[in-house]
């Protein structure tokens, strides 16, 4: 079958867009039990959009999500977007881990068209769910010229987010994905985008990430520092991880003995915060031969030290990649 002009290709991946629960409850269903097509048989009419063609990646909790799958979203997205009848991708995702895909993708996937990603607070039994608006949302944003060359964006709740600074931000809000103190950089209003803003940052075609040789992403552990937070746990995640990410107190703190750990790592170690708005930059730094990860959060700067790790063990290098994207 010969694709037609201006396609939207709808990857979906599960999460509570896809829930399915006892009729009109918002709590105690069961994420990814619907299929794409059946989201989209509840948005009239969005054949008008766009032409619409579904991909089932996989129908999980987004906690289930795994590098495996990244690594199949960013193959279909570079194939297919050499596809000239495709316009663009959304991708529907749970919202629990949906900043660290959209991160990842924005860093890995090479091509200036559109990509969305989107999902929903409210399974699609609840009254007034969410999906529906959100997937349609996501669908115009993914047509709109707009939004091409932008980097994969978040459409969620009648607002544009980039993949870098896009976070879950509530359990149980319907704006729970937001950007935080960053904000939105564009809204949509039926079916119309209207961007404001874009990002310095490098993305994209842009990236030098190459992750289509690989079946498998280094591993990286993020450590959530604490008072009493435990040494041995510290000892044995350097062990068996390939980087460190430190979710550390305030300005990236932690312990004197942690400090001493983290200075002796033979991995690469990252810098951030467990503050909300936990910017750390390198003249913050406290401890030797660690990076620092600007404002990226402990989990969207374990995305991006897995990505350095295919390229470079070397700690200068890494941080350069911090500075950078
Ligand atoms: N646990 C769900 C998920 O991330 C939450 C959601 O989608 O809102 O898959």
């Amino acid at each position: 079958m010969v694709r037609r002009r201006g396609t939207i290709l709808v990857l979906a991946t599960g999460g509570t867009i896809a829930g399915v629960g006892e009729q009109g409850n918002i709590a105690g269903y069961r994420p990814g039990r619907l299929t794409a097509d059946e989201l989209l048989k509840e948005i009239p009419n969005i054949e008008d959009v766009a032409p619409i063609e579904t991909v089932q990646i996989c129908n999980v909790n987004s906690d289930d999500i795994t590098a495996d799958i990244w690594l199949q979203l960013a193959a279909i997205i570079n194939r297919e977007s050499k596809d000239d009848n495709v316009k663009g991708f959304v991708i529907t995702h749970g919202t629990d881990t949906l900043e660290e895909t959209a991160y990842f993708l924005n860093l890995t996937v090479k091509t200036k068209k559109s990509v969305i990603i989107t999902g929903a607070m409210r399974p699609a039994t609840a009254i007034s769910a969410d999906g529906p608006m959100n997937l349609y949302q996501a669908v115009c944003a993914a047509a709109a010229p707009e939004t091409e060359g932008q980097g994969v964006l978040a459409v969620f709740a009648d607002r544009i987010y980039t993949a870098r600074s896009v976070t879950k931000t509530s359990t149980y809000q319907l704006t729970a994905i937001s950007a935080g103190r960053m904000g939105a950089i564009g809204v949509i209003r039926d079916g119309k985008v209207y961007l404001y803003e874009t990002t310095f940052k490098t993305h994209t075609h842009k990236s030098e990430f190459d992750v289509s040789r690989l079946d498998k992403l280094p591993s990286v552990s993020i450590l959530y520092f604490h008072v009493d937070a435990s040494a041995e746990f510290l000892k044995f995640a350097i062990e068996h991880s390939d980087g460190i990410v430190i979710a550390g107190a305030g300005a990236g703190e932690v312990s004197l003995e942690y400090g001493k750990i983290i200075e002796s790592a033979d991995v690469p170690v990252v810098i951030s915060s467990r503050v909300d708005d936990g910017l750390i930059t390198e003249d913050m730094l406290l401890f030797e031969g660690t990076i620092a990860a600007n404002n990226l959060s402990p989990q969207k700067a374990a995305v991006l030290l897995r990505l350095a790790l295919t390229v470079t063990k070397d700690k200068e290098h890494i941080a350069n990649m911090f500075a950078k994207y």
